[in-house]
């Protein structure tokens, strides 16, 4: 078993990115922008803002934060988006998901200016990237595209299953891995919760991605000898043992699946922190752009 550790190869990254902003500040110019809108208290949302903002200020870029009760209207919200993609000091923005239920996130999803839009959500950019042309990818299946390259494992031919078919997640990378170019020309199967006979699929491939949300759900008899298993899930689980009183746990049973893999992420520090610098290649994506 190897481990594709996303945590070494996200710090590679956030280095890279350092040195292009230290070039672009040697030039005289303002550093990128990310900026972050935050609705309410939800603790997930929260510590992900968090780790945006500290992110930013690793690699050298300069972020704001917006933070608003949980109470603010749609419409206040729908205007602070306007003025973010009116202001040209900010290159792209996110709106933290989950938004309190009387607010519309499609709606808002859509409000953001496609070209600030760093989180590739809006509608114009999944297109573009099913188009294949080039655009902002949303953040952890661009994180996963980059691990396979950044450790040479090929895609070309290739047989994949992908389980989950989430709009930020598993349809994305199953188009992706797809696609006609580096990265991609894999034979994709999509499997969600209807899908039959789930492990004759998932026995015959060659790479798994594993995107459910239901922790250790992959085990060791439902993939062949030497696959390749990126676990995208994080779910918390109680554990009296930790501080916090609860563990993260991914969809795919490490401890027995590791065994047989060639190659396999953990969790954490495999996806999650591929997703966190996808934000910030984006970020400079848009700055660029
Ligand atoms: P989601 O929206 O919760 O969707 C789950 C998908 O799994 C659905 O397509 C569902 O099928 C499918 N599914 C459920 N039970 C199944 C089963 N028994 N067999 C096959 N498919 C099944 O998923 P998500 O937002 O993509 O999140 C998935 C996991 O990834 C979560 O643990 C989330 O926390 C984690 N995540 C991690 C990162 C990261 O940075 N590491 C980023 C995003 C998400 P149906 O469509 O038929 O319901």
């Amino acid at each position: 078993m190897n481990l594709l550790n996303g945590k070494e190869i996200s710090e590679t990254i956030k280095n890279e990115i350092r040195t292009k902003v230290l070039d672009i500040k040697a030039s005289g110019k303002r550093a990128p922008h990310l900026a972050a809108i935050q609705v309410g208290t939800n603790p997930a949302s929260t510590s992900y803002v968090t780790s945006k903002v500290k992110d930013c200020e690793e690699v050298g870029f300069t972020s704001t934060l917006l933070h608003f009760d949980d109470n603010i209207s749609q419409e206040f919200l729908l205007n602070e988006i306007e003025k973010l993609n009116q202001n040209p000091e900010i290159d792209g923005f996110i709106v933290q998901l989950p938004l309190p239920k009387h607010i519309d996130e499609v709606l808002v999803t859509n409000s953001i200016k496609a070209e600030k839009d760093v989180d590739g959500f809006h509608p114009i950019n999944l297109g573009k990237m099913v188009l294949g042309l080039p655009t902002f990818i949303s953040a952890t299946p661009y994180g996963i595209i980059e691990l396979l390259k950044r450790y040479n494992i090929p895609t070309a031919g290739k047989n994949v299953v992908v389980l989950g078919r989430s709009s930020i997640v598993g349809t994305p990378v199953s188009i992706l891995l797809s696609r006609n170019n580096a990265g991609g020309n894999a034979t994709v199967t999509l499997c969600h919760s209807k899908t039959q006979n789930l492990k004759e699929f998932t026995s015959k491939a060659d790479i798994i991605i594993a995107a459910l949300g239901i922790p250790e759900f992959l085990k060791a008899d439902m993939i062949k000898q030497d696959a390749i298993v990126v676990d995208v899930g994080i779910s918390r689980v109680e554990d009296k043992s930790k501080k916090s009183g609860f563990k993260l746990v991914g969809d795919v049973d490490f401890e027995e699946v590791s065994k047989k893999s060639s190659w396999i992420t953990p969790v954490p520090g495999g996806v999650g922190p591929m997703t966190r610098v996808a934000l910030l290649q984006n970020t400079l994506l848009a700055y660029n752009s």
